[in-house]
């Protein structure tokens, strides 16, 4: 039998979560016979834009978070169902475009980098995901792959999340950029100038990520800035704290390089340790607790660090292991990741005087930590520059890519779009079906 080209039917195109809000990411695409998923987030704000309580997921049936909206209704997408789904795309190991996978039809194949696997594995590995891998497929950067009628090429991009991808789209006739989270002043930065110098041509839909839109920017920072203001800061004579992500990798390494410059010792956890580890096979630039003098492990006693006790993972970071009265010693040439168990060790042993904290996350978990620092009456520096693309590189990006469209997504404010881009912006509402 010969192969019969299905009717020409129009591309569509479904914003499932994500058209005004970051958080919750899914997208899907729809052409004559295949369909696909972009990214499968967790929620981080409900629909009064409080913070999402993500226990929710574990605690109601998958049928009463489809009614609390907070699974999207797609058919062929869960367990127990006919899958109906070719593929899901993941860009990038960042719970708010992965967190909902652990209810997906296992048979579905999930496509995502390798980097990306080998975070989400380690999240699993310490329960912080349910996901539990089947059917994962790696792919590679710039390797163009065919899904039923789609090619996709995977773009590495500039993110705060490790090993993060752009993805390009294209069917018969059209062609769709989806950004993913990406940024140009990270320590991948020439990936951002190379998109913008040898941009994909003929976009018709370029779905743009837009965090910053409508948030107050503070210093432009790069990643440079950063690891240049912290060895400042390192090189004062005091005990310092530092409150990072263990999984923004950029940073770590910003850290350590300041470490090396002012002569300090990055001293880390089991559990950051482990995820470095993990790392290694994918760059050898990453920090790794055998790097010598400048990089140590402090055996924090918490439940990460019980549980690679029990299963003697930990062993491995023995020769790097440094005790606290090791630390006590060393005391003001240390650089300490901050955790909650680790300072209140610190605290109970009324051992802060003389100290500083160096916050450099997102803004957004700081009053969480701030009352313990305030009560111990010491100083919180922020040092921090985001993950994602200030405006001025948003502009950048789009003059580049020249699309016909640019369908704003993974912000609060995709009405703001009209203002900063030339161009036709379409705005495409949560759950409603559009033709491309
Ligand atoms: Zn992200």
């Amino acid at each position: 039998m010969t192969y019969q080209k299905p009717l020409d039917l129009p591309m569509k195109l479904t914003i499932h979560r994500g058209a005004k809000e970051i958080g919750g990411t899914c997208i899907e695409l729809q052409s004559a016979s295949s369909k696909i998923l972009i990214d499968f987030g967790l929620p981080l704000v409900d629909e009064n834009k409080e913070q999402f309580d993500s226990k929710k997921i574990k605690k109601y049936t998958k049928e009463d978070l489809i009614q609390q909206g907070v699974l999207p209704q797609i058919k062929g997408l869960y367990k127990n169902e006919d899958p109906l789904i070719d593929a899901i795309l993941l860009s990038h190991p960042h719970q708010d475009h992965y967190g909902l996978l652990s209810f997906v039809n296992p048979e579905i194949p999930v496509y995502m980098s390798m980097g990306c696997k080998e975070l989400i594995e380690a999240s699993y590995y310490f329960g912080q995901t349910d996901y539990d891998f089947k059917n994962v497929v790696t792919i590679k950067a710039w390797r163009p792959f065919q899904k039923g009628d789609f090619t996709i090429t995977p773009y590495l991009v500039d993110h705060s999340g490790f090993d993060a991808l752009a993805f390009l789209i294209e069917s018969e006739d059209k062609k769709i950029f989806y950004s993913g989270d990406f940024r140009g002043h990270g320590r991948k930065s020439v990936l951002f100038k190379n998109i913008i110098k040898n941009p994909p041509d003929n976009i018709d839909y370029l779905i743009l990520e837009g965090s910053m839109i409508g948030r107050d920017e503070g210093a432009y920072e790069t990643e440079e800035d950063i690891e240049n203001e912290l060895t400042m800061l390192f090189n004062k004579d005091n005990l310092v704290f530092m409150a990072c992500s263990s999984q923004n990798i950029d940073r770590l390494v910003s850290i350590y390089r300041a470490c090396v410059k002012s002569n300090r010792i990055f001293v880390i956890d089991p559990y950051t340790a482990f995820i470095l580890d993990k790392l290694k096979k994918i760059s050898k630039n990453i920090p790794q607790f055998n790097w010598g003098e400048h990089i140590k492990v402090f055996f924090v006693p918490n439940t990460y660090t019980k549980k690679m006790a029990e299963d003697k993972s930990l062993f491995k970071f023995k020769s790097a292991k440094i005790t606290y009265s090791e630390i006590q010693e060393l005391r003001n040439r240390l650089v300490i990741k901050d955790s909650y168990t680790t300072r209140n060790i610190f605290a109970k042993k009324k051992d802060m005087s003389n100290s500083v904290l160096i916050y450099s996350m997102w803004e957004g978990y700081l009053p969480d930590v701030k009352p313990f620092w305030d009560k111990h009456n010491i100083p919180i520096i922020k040092v921090h520059s985001s993950g994602h693309a200030y405006i001025e590189e948003l502009k950048q990006f789009v003059k580049a890519i020249k699309p016909k469209y640019i369908i704003p997504n993974h912000t609060f404010y995709p009405e703001k779009y009209r203002e900063y881009f030339d161009g036709n912006i379409k705005l495409i509402k949560d759950k409603e079906t559009v033709e491309l």
